[in-house]
């Protein structure tokens, strides 16, 4: 029997397990190691993951997605008040102030928690890990942001126990991205010598962590963390959509706020973007064909636009990596390297406002991506 070691990210899950001396990341059933965190009701059919993600825009009030941030809080929180104006589906208050998520599934109302969701999409993880191993797979190991609550990991764990799987240990994000990165490591300090110390930086889809870790031989410190819960890649692909709703509007006389299939046409199409703009700086494209009222539309943008428009946001992530620079009573000459995971640390300008802070060019020593779920592995090996 195998122990799986899960990253559940709010945009997408990887799945780790330890395996003839090594750990290796498990593919899904589109040979993708990124599985959305994504469920969907159609019809008859629950859809997981990326078959879920992939019909979001002809199913939207029935495609549930960015659960990972309604886990174990109230309707009445002002986060979830927040969060819930920006999601295509419905959700209502349950006795308690216990989320609850509205959906048409066998042609009849239902009405989810957040835990259940989450334990639907955990299901066709282990399900995934059962397939690719061969083998039964009831222990795991999870990952949660470090500044998770009490009551955010207690649901954590209900949606695990309700998925069938035994929850070895819950671990945060930056204890595992810091395993990851130590493991391999041959040549770092005997346990008596001056640590080697580390920062962490993981930004992802809807959250920051910074970390600053000291290791020697067979050990690791964490000496301080820092987070902005609240500013991930989603963030610029609003500012994104906002933009280009606004240039919609002048040019094209339409109001993409007005269609929600629109808008998320059109916010897929900016995410696209984006990640275009991470690795070119000329002007770039974007066309969407018949987008609103038949219209087809055009529009661009350079990286340097992007970055006036979010130049606020990044302002935030300065502060958050300052802030862990400052906990951590490192000297910038004290620190070795800055190690990056999570998607959105690919940005330019955040790479940049790395080498500002803490004097060192970003190493991506690390899998980006899979750093986090290759910890939680180690945790079981
Ligand atoms: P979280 O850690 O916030 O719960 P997550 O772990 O699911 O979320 P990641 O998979 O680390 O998030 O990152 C996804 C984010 O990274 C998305 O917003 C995506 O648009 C962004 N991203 C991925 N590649 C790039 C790129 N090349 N340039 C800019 N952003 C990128
Ligand atoms: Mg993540």
């Amino acid at each position: 029997m195998s122990v799986i070691g899960i990253d559940f990210g709010n945009e997408s899950c990887y799945v780790a397990v330890a395996r003839a001396g090594g750990i290796e990341t498990i593919a899904n059933d589109y040979s993708l190691r990124a599985t959305p965190s994504c469920v969907a009701f159609s019809g008859q059919n629950r859809l997981l993951g990326v078959a879920a993600s992939n019909q979001m825009v002809t199913n939207m009030k029935n495609t549930i997605h960015g659960f990972k941030r309604l886990l174990g809080r109230t309707t009445n929180d002002p986060h979830v008040i927040n969060e819930i104006k920006h999601l295509p589906y419905q959700t209502q208050s349950l006795p308690n102030n216990q989320i609850g998520i509205k959906v048409n599934y066998m042609n009849e109302d239902h009405v989810f928690t957040p835990e259940q969701i989450t334990a639907m999409l955990f299901t066709k993880l282990k399900d995934t890990s059962e397939q690719a191993l061969k083998t039964k797979v009831n222990d795991c190991v999870i990952s949660v942001p470090f500044y998770f609550t009490d009551s955010e990991r207690r649901a954590l764990l209900d949606a695990a126990q309700i998925a069938g799987l035994n929850v070895l240990r819950l671990m945060n994000e930056t204890t595992a991205t810091a395993l990851t990165y130590g493991i391999y490591k041959q040549d770092l300090p005997e346990p008596d010598d001056k640590p080697r110390n580390v920062i962490f930086v993981d930004c992802g889809h809807s959250a920051l962590q910074v970390s600053a870790v000291a290791f020697n031989k067979g050990k690791l410190k964490m000496l301080a963390t820092a987070s902005d819960p609240n500013f991930g890649g989603r963030d610029i692909d609003a500012i994104l959509v906002e933009h280009f709703c606004k240039d919609f509007e002048t040019r094209y006389k339409i109001n993409p706020r007005t269609n929600p299939r629109a808008l998320l046409r059109l916010r897929t199409e900016a995410e696209k973007l984006k990640k275009q703009m991470s690795a070119n700086s000329t002007k770039l494209p974007m066309n969407i064909e018949c987008f609103m009222d038949d219209k087809d539309v055009h529009g661009d943008m350079k990286r340097v636009d992007m970055e006036g428009l979010c130049a606020h946001l990044f302002h935030r992530v300065e502060i958050t990596l300052r802030k862990c620079l400052e906990d951590s009573k490192l000297r910038p000459d004290e620190i070795h390297s800055v190690e990056i995971v999570g998607g959105s640390t690919r940005i330019p300008s955040i790479k940049q406002l790395i080498e500002q802070v803490f004097g060192k060019t970003a190493s991506t020593t690390l899998n980006q991506d899979e750093a986090v779920a290759r910890g939680c592995a180690l945790q079981c090996a």
